[in-house]
């Protein structure tokens, strides 16, 4: 057997076994060294992350440090139930961030660094911790009364109430982020670059979303990482694009990722989510309720209030509802990898460059420093979206049109 024939069959056995592939033929890089030390240690992190999201709300109670902070706090107040409550939650904010403060340092500072995904300066950085931890109190002054007020008036009741308040506030968070909050740590404004914008807004067009509803962020002061999204809902709603994305992928590039991010726009999948989150509010709520009240009924002592109606009970209900809620991160997960997907299906039909989006895909994995083919449990604990390997052989294999085939989301396109 000559040798260019032995070349030719071992040429032809390689690619005989590789996926067909005839929408595009973008290869799945390998994970570099680099990406799977952030990957594994990722994954110990996050660990470590649930133990202690337990451990501090565990201390307050087993210690019934909770118990003294609400006396301390129904003293301080002259025992005036709205500031009793006020004055435990800033309390509780206080010792709660300097317990969190070393962790949250090294996961968002620290580590973004070593691998070079963050440009944040550390005062930029601790602005903005900060700004994120007066929102958060400011958000719990502002509610939390309304949960205890429940809890006293319907003690059989309060998980249902509670799950409407909380299904209420969630609509009003995702109307008011993007007008309210997020201007607080970037600047959102039009697209600079207007060749650009023009493509991105005629894609909008096709898709039937006016004008006015594509931002651009200037997230190049905070990362390297690159992204988009979809953010608000009713006269807020608008795709978010980041600065980064526009800087480091290709027009052609960019107009897929802003397809999928249409896609997202054009099948409602805000209102999805909400409506899946409402679902689960229901679920945690009763699950919590359940459990505050047997546990009460055991440890009450230990703990060092009463009734669950007390502000003292929080570090409680935190850690129930958090157990919960991890309980169904799962199924959160799945439904959004099936969002995600469908989007990607969006992108693709619109776009209809399957190259371009492989390689999007491919630009992502390599600036984010993903594992393009992460292990089943990280899929089923922690992936949102569908593993960038499974897109980029999705992308390589989805293109009906080619063929004049039926497409799914062919109704929603408008002719320019
Ligand atoms: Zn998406």
């Amino acid at each position: 057997m000559s040798s260019i024939y032995r070349i030719e069959l071992m040429l032809e056995t390689l690619f005989s076994s590789l996926p067909i592939a005839d929408c595009a033929t973008v290869v799945v890089p390998e994970a570099t060294e680099q990406a799977m030390r952030y990957y594994k240690s990722g994954n110990v992190l996050w660990i470590v992350d649930q133990l202690w999201a337990f451990i501090v709300p565990l201390l307050f109670l087993v210690t019934g440090f909770t118990g003294k902070l609400g006396d301390l706090s129904a003293r301080w107040s002259r025992k005036k139930w709205f500031f009793t409550i006020c004055i435990y939650l800033i309390l509780f904010t206080v010792i709660y961030q300097i317990l969190n403060f070393p962790l949250s340092y090294y996961e968002s500072y620290i580590r973004q660094h070593e691998y070079g995904l963050s440009t944040q300066t550390f005062s930029r950085w601790f602005g903005n911790y900060g700004k994120g931890v007066l929102v958060g109190l400011v958000a719990s002054l502002l509610f939390v009364w309304i949960f205890y007020l429940l809890l006293k008036k319907s003690p059989r009741r309060w998980w249902f109430y509670s799950s409407l308040v909380s299904i209420a506030l969630l609509f009003v968070m995702q109307f008011i982020q993007p007008i309210w909050i997020d201007p607080l740590f970037n600047r959102f404004g039009p697209m600079k670059n207007k060749e650009l914008e023009g493509q991105i807004l005629s894609l909008a067009s096709r898709a039937g979303i006016d004008q006015g509803r594509v931002y651009e962020v200037d997230k190049s002061q905070d990362t390297n990482m690159l992204n988009a999204y979809v953010v608000g809902f009713g006269t807020t709603n608008r795709i978010v694009l980041w600065d980064t994305t526009i800087e480091k992928l290709t027009p052609d590039e960019i107009l897929f990722v802003m397809g999928h991010e249409m896609g997202h726009y054009v099948l409602h999948h805000i209102w999805w989510g909400m409506f899946t989150s409402s679902l689960m509010i229901f679920a945690v709520f009763y699950l919590t309720f359940r459990s505050a009240k047997a546990l009460m009924h055991r440890y009450h002592r230990k703990f060092g209030f009463e009734h669950l109606y007390q502000i003292a009970s929080l570090p409680l209900l935190i850690l129930l509802f958090g157990f919960y809620s991890l309980l169904f991160t799962p199924l959160d997960n799945y439904f959004s990898r099936q969002i995600e997907h469908n989007a990607d299906t969006f992108g693709l039909e619109i776009t209809q460059n399957n190259q371009a989006a492989g390689e999007a895909f491919v630009a992502l994995q390599m600036q984010n420093l993903a594992n393009p083919r992460p292990g089943p449990i990280f899929k089923f604990w922690r992936s949102t979206h569908p593993p960038l390997g499974e897109r980029i052989d999705y992308s390589n294999t989805y293109c009906p049109w080619s063929e004049g085939g039926h497409l799914k989301y062919g109704k929603f396109f408008k002719s320019n």
